[in-house]
């Protein structure tokens, strides 16, 4: 059931927000142990919350969008009073005091946090394997990776242990685990989400978004996040449209281009083209004209972002210096040698190897052959898609190139594990909006997913053409053994 059908319910008080809770905090406590996705459970700042929205419904007060309705949240996103970890050893204790815009939007719009779901440490990484507190396992399968960075996010969802979760994309950490967990993952244009009290990875990349089991239910949660904040100067000031109307808007005659670079990769598993490719001709049979394009330089996306992003974390990370919060090693002499062991103990591999390369990158005799030329690339692939844009309205391609991968599967070859962004990673280095929802399973019986990528802005057409298809196909119904694995 998705968010408005629950909204009707709760405001007939049919349910109340305390029982939609309780459900919910009784699926967590019967399924996490094996899944894994929340690092905390607020499960009484949950029943408090959702007592005072069923007194504020009993009292005849009128109810706001999201009111009631239980959500999980990236821990890397600050919530004041709340421990966000960035499942990192440098952050586990830290408390912030302060509570980051999308979150605030939340709470404003009525909604029930659960609880801080599993990461990637710092949102490095694709498999919540480089966690300091362990990985989240895939609902269809745990022997199985959820994806990431944002994996707990969407095995929350996928097991059903919240309604609607956020995660952070800045390569795919957000379309890449919704992939693997058969839920939809929406990264909106980049600056369409504040960032504000997103805990930083790559600036210029980073972008909130909602998870969701539904298309409509992602378009409830961007409804409510977007939009302008002062408080984030690369948040833009264009209105917020009414994404909820756009998804019944027709399709016929939009134009749907298929990325011809992203069928011919290498790694791309026959099972996840063909699944793609099919869905490919239900939006024909909606009355979309598919039309192959070509976008030449989007292999290079990832050597690309492999420059910038680290670059970009080398300087964000700089703050965690032991001094002014975070992790602090004990009796280590000199400030020097107190700044080296505070780092060197609490960041985890992933990240150092990410500082090592981005600090790298930056540096002086470096820093035209490395990061400026990886600004010069990227602009390139802004352009092929500048001019793919201009003969199609979306486009379309896999979302990742294989299914879920076994625990181990790439953890020893940092390079394997980055190839899984092959597909995700163009968009973000472009800001352009992205989802992925589910289109089919492979022969294990795993999610396969689907990516549209919009023009900037274009976070309408790209809702309304997943939830077009989305009706059409019912994927979810299709799957041979109906049960997760949880
Ligand atoms: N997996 C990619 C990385 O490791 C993307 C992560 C993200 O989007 N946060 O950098």
């Amino acid at each position: 059931m998705g968010i408005a059908a629950w909204r009707e319910q709760l405001r007939k008080g049919e349910i109340s927000a305390r029982e939609l809770t309780d459900h919910h905090l009784a699926r967590i406590a019967a399924v996490d142990g094996t899944v894994h996705a929340y690092l905390e459970v607020t499960a009484e700042r949950a029943r408090a919350d959702a007592d005072r929205i069923d007194a504020a419904r009993s009292a005849g007060d009128a109810l706001p969008p999201l009111a009631g309705i239980p959500l999980a949240i990236k821990d890397n996103l600050c919530t004041k009073g709340i421990a966000t970890t960035c499942s990192s050893r440098m952050l586990e204790t830290f408390v912030p005091p302060y509570e980051s815009t999308v979150t605030e939007r939340l709470w404003q719009a009525g909604a029930v946090l659960l609880g801080k779901t599993n990461l990637d440490e710092f949102a490095m990484g694709s498999s919540t394997e480089t966690s300091a507190f362990g990985p989240s396992r895939n609902p269809w399968n745990p022997e199985r990776v959820p994806g990431g960075s944002s994996g707990g996010s969407a095995a929350a969802v996928a097991a059903g242990e919240c309604i609607a979760s956020l995660g952070s994309d800045t390569g795919g950490s957000i379309r890449q685990p919704a992939a693997f967990c058969g839920v939809v993952g929406f990264k909106p244009t980049y600056g369409r989400v504040s960032r504000w009290g997103l805990v930083a990875f790559a600036s210029s990349l980073d972008q909130v978004g909602p998870f969701s089991a539904s298309v409509a239910d992602s378009a409830e949660l961007l409804q409510v996040i977007a939009g302008e904040d002062p408080r984030d100067s690369t948040c833009l000031k264009a209105p917020v449209p009414d994404y909820r109307a756009a998804l019944e808007r027709p399709v016929k005659g939009l134009r749907v281009g298929l990325i011809r670079e992203c069928f011919e990769q290498e790694g791309l598993d026959p099972t996840v083209k063909a699944a793609v490719l099919a869905a490919a001709t239900q939006l024909e049979a909606l009355g979309c004209e598919l039309v192959e394009v070509s976008c030449p330089r989007f292999n290079t996306g990832i050597a690309t972002y492999y420059v910038i992003a680290p670059s970009e974390a080398s300087a964000n990370l700089a703050r965690y210096d032991g001094v002014k919060y975070g992790y602090r090693a004990a009796d280590a002499g000199s400030l020097a040698d107190m700044t080296a062991r505070s780092r060197s103990e609490g960041f985890g591999d992933e990240v150092k190897r990410r500082i090592l390369i981005g600090t790298y990158a930056l540096s002086a005799g470096y820093v035209d052959a490395y990061y400026k030329k990886a600004q010069q690339v990227r602009t390139l692939i802004r352009r092929d898609f500048d001019a793919a844009f201009s003969s199609v309205d979306l486009l379309l391609t896999p979302t990742t190139p294989t299914t879920a991968f076994a625990f181990g599967a790439h953890s020893e070859d940092p390079l394997a594990m980055y190839l899984a962004d092959l597909l995700t990673i163009p968009a973000n280095l472009a800001g352009l909006p992205a989802i992925s929802l589910p289109c089919g399973f492979d022969p294990q019986g795993l999610p396969i997913g689907l990516q549209l990528i919009g023009n900037v802005l274009a976070e309408e057409q790209v809702l309304q053409l997943a939830h077009h298809y989305e009706q059409a196909a019912q994927v979810m119904a299709q799957r041979p053994e109906a049960e997760l694995a949880v």
